[in-house]
């Protein structure tokens, strides 16, 4: 698929989200980064989000960051829904914001917000996070973000997942290990949202028609 094709579906996707949580109330302010840690992953598709909207962004030298310790995912969503079906084990991995914040914001705020990738949009919380140590996500939110999640890496899945860092890395033309996307097996909805969600369902399969 060409890749404006896929930066348009992506940018619908991120709309049916940012309109589907609009009916929420959270806790999230500006310059609350507590969830802005380098732990963030995302799609190469959205790296290339990223570097469309923001060119200044491809000559920015992230490799100094290389050896920063951050969250480099093994596995993808997509491959988590298929080892769920086969009703295999999840491998655990380690993950801890105490390795510090997002490399990429300044004096508390985020600038590429408008671009930001979706992990970014989908740390919402309806309680305070710094008061109470943790986030805490309505569960039906949890649902409708992890399914999001699943069908951005179906549209990237000739792409890659990775570190937010090591996904700017690799597109500004360096050899970086990536783990490389794949189609959806089977969408990840417990029981109990399967009715409740089907209307965003087929909003999505609109988009990407
Ligand atoms: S990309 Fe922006 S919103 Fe996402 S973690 Fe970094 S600073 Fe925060």
């Amino acid at each position: 698929m060409d890749i404006n094709i896929k930066l348009k579906k992506l940018e619908d996707l991120y709309k049916i989200y940012d309109d589907f949580v609009k009916n929420f109330n959270f806790s999230c302010k500006k310059y609350c980064s507590t969830c802005c840690t380098c732990n963030v992953t995302m799609t190469t598709l959205e790296g290339h989000y990223i570097n469309k909207y923001l060119d200044n962004f491809k000559k920015l030298d992230l490799k100094i960051y290389v050896h920063k310790k951050r969250f480099k995912p093994q596995i993808t969503i997509n491959q988590i829904g298929y080892l769920c079906i086969k009703g295999q084990e999840i491998p655990i991995e380690e993950n801890d914001p105490s390795w510090g914040e997002c490399v990429l914001l300044e004096n508390g705020e985020c600038p590429i917000y408008q671009v930001r990738p979706f992990s970014c949009r989908s740390f919402l919380s309806i309680s305070n996070c710094k008061d109470n140590g943790s986030a805490y996500v309505d569960p039906f939110i949890l649902t409708v973000s992890e399914v999001l999640f699943q069908f951005i890496e179906h549209i990237d899945s000739d792409g890659y997942t990775g570190n937010l860092i090591d996904i700017l890395i690799k597109l500004q033309g360096n050899e970086i290990k990536l783990i490389p996307n794949r189609h959806i097996h089977a969408l990840m909805i417990p029981p109990e949202n399967r009715e409740k969600i089907k209307p965003l369902i087929s909003e999505i399969h609109k988009c990407l028609k």
